[in-house]
């Protein structure tokens, strides 16, 4: 039995756990609000790391969650659009030369994979591929119990697949991008492009307007509404067949906010992706389902990372 401290830096929070091996309960817990486009979001990382690190037990390592891109093997965050001045910044060195311990890090969506596999919905399963949809669509894939990392470290960027040649711009700023199309603020942006060209619909386009607000109003029978996530859950049809075709999962693991809008979205996914695939040996025992850990997965698959880097299983 050893502890590991875990930590994820989300878009509004820094949270910290100190964990015992595969023990999902965390010995502490913390959470720090971070504004993340100040400066100073090292120091509060540390802050966060110190009140959640036990005092009365020896830590073995910290595993650590940051949004990417940035390179696993050496620790570095290459660049982030949330966190401005980590720019090339040898963020687990760092903690490493701070606390004392070794430091590992990967990326949010890859830890969320792996957390689902090691102690959440994908537990059991050698091949697994994770999106997580929400302002993004973020992938992780896990093939033989290893995460896939790539040469760079930078694969499984599945929201950056195109899927839709020429189509809407993406936030990384290409085009026809699965993002671009199934993420939330897609959702929004058809239903505002849609109303624009004259469209009838209940949701008003002046104002705030966001994913959640036009799934209330698909369950209340708005018939645009209801087209908008039809229209996302094709794209994302299209999509997942092709991480079929290149990954043969044995498990589709779905997390984000967007991903909790249940028939509205996976109906027109699942028909669409069946109609998508080019062989049906790819959907025998694929199992389709939510992701288990909530905000979680990030802390969990860092806990997992930490152990695994440490060959503690
Ligand atoms: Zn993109």
């Amino acid at each position: 039995m050893s502890t590991y401290v875990a930590v994820d830096i989300g878009g509004t929070h820094i949270r910290a756990a100190a964990y015992e091996t595969n023990n999902i309960s965390p010995l502490t817990h913390k959470r720090t609000r971070s504004h993340a486009k100040e400066p100073g979001t090292f120091d509060r990382l540390i802050k966060a790391i110190e009140a959640a690190w036990p005092e009365d037990r020896p830590v073995k390592a910290i595993g650590m969650a940051s949004p990417g891109p940035l390179d696993p093997q050496t620790g570095v965050v290459l660049a982030t659009p949330n966190i401005p001045e980590w720019k090339d910044f040898p963020v687990a060195q760092k903690l490493s030369e701070h606390f004392g311990v070794p430091a590992y890090l990967d990326n949010d969506a890859n830890l969320g994979a792996l957390g689902e596999w090691k102690f959440g919905a994908g537990r059991g399963h050698h091949h697994v591929l994770y999106l997580t949809i929400s302002t993004g669509i973020g992938g992780g894939v896990i093939i033989n119990d290893r995460l896939l990392h790539g040469y760079h470290g930078l694969a499984a960027e599945l929201g950056h697949v195109i899927v839709l040649a020429g189509g809407p711009v993406c936030s990384c700023g290409f085009e026809g991008h699965l993002e671009a199309l199934s993420a939330g603020p897609a959702i929004v942006r058809y239903v505002r492009e849609q109303m624009e060209a004259g469209v009838k619909s209940e949701l008003r386009s002046d104002g705030e307007l966001n994913a959640f607000d036009v799934a209330e109003a698909a369950k209340r029978g708005d018939a645009l509404a209801k087209s908008a996530y039809a229209r996302a859950g094709e794209y994302l049809g299209i999509g997942v067949a092709s991480f079929l075709h290149t990954f043969d999962p044995s498990i589709v693991i779905f997390g984000g906010g967007v991903s909790q809008s249940g028939p509205l979205l996976f109906e027109p996914f699942e028909t669409s992706m069946r109609a998508h695939v080019f062989n049906s040996h790819y959907l025998e025992n694929l199992v389709i389902t939510t992701a288990a850990l909530g905000d979680d997965a990030g802390l969990l698959g860092a806990l997992a990372l930490a152990q695994m880097e440490q060959s503690d299983q």
